[in-house]
């Protein structure tokens, strides 16, 4: 682990623009689940014999708003605050590095930290907007019907947050920004996601550098790139050993 540690610093150190491409595994640290493990979202679903990609669809959402609003849902509960992970990104960005992040996360963590160029493949679930006429409304003071289903008290829209749900295309621009950091930056570092999601794997093929890092707990299959360091860990305890 010293030895690459020392790996990973000496190509920090010489990179000029370093992009990291992160994903739920970014934000475990900081007590959010992820999706696969024991404790993740889907497999929490499926044990209670639920279809994540159903029940987690703009379709069920539309057609069974009373269930989809009042679904246990822990992360709510949660106040979570930046790990050592998204800490040592933003304080590396002020330090004058060029860091740019691509995140398959929606909990604004990185933004929290301090991080300045951000890019939201899954949007972000600070935001909450009325389907029919835009209006937003904060989490906090959410106006609800008698079902509990959050809906805008003008047009009884549905106040939804303004994250990609199944069967929900990306932004065409938010992909087009990702693409384009990706080709001009000479450092990639693949963090705590498996690639396994749609568009992660064809997303990071635009990397247009020479080093590529992967930090994950398990290794992962890269398509088309070669992986110059894998370092099977936790994202925040590999990064905090790294110095600014
Ligand atoms: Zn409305």
């Amino acid at each position: 682990m010293e030895q690459e540690i020392k790996q990973l610093q000496r190509y920090i150190d010489e990179a000029k623009k370093i992009v990291f491409f992160g994903g739920a595994g970014v934000s475990t640290e900081s007590g959010l689940p992820d999706y696969r493990s024991q404790e993740g979202t889907y497999t929490k679903l499926e044990k209670e014999h639920l279809n994540p990609k159903i029940v987690m669809s703009k379709r069920y959402m539309l057609e069974n708003p009373v269930a989809f609003f009042n679904r246990p849902n822990t992360q709510k509960k949660l106040r979570p605050k930046p790990n050592a992970g998204h800490q040592y990104l933003a304080d590396l960005e002020r330090s004058g590095k060029d860091v740019r992040i691509i995140t398959q996360n929606v909990d604004g963590l990185h933004q929290k930290a301090g991080s300045k160029l951000v890019v939201e493949l899954h949007g972000n679930n600070r935001r909450f907007y009325c389907m029919k006429c835009g209006r937003e409304y904060p989490l906090n003071d959410m106006p609800r019907d008698k079902d509990n289903v959050p809906r805008c008290p003008i047009d009884q829209g549905i106040i939804r947050a303004d994250v990609i749900l199944f069967g929900e295309n990306l932004d065409p621009r938010v992909l087009e920004r990702s693409k384009a950091l990706l080709a001009d930056s000479d450092l990639l570092i693949i963090a705590g996601t498996s690639l396994s999601v749609y568009p992660a794997k064809n997303l990071v093929r635009h990397f247009g550098g020479k080093r590529v890092v992967v930090i994950n707990k398990t290794p992962i299959d890269v398509p088309d790139l070669q992986v110059d360091l894998m370092i099977e860990s936790e994202v925040g305890k590999t990064l905090e050993q790294l110095t600014i």
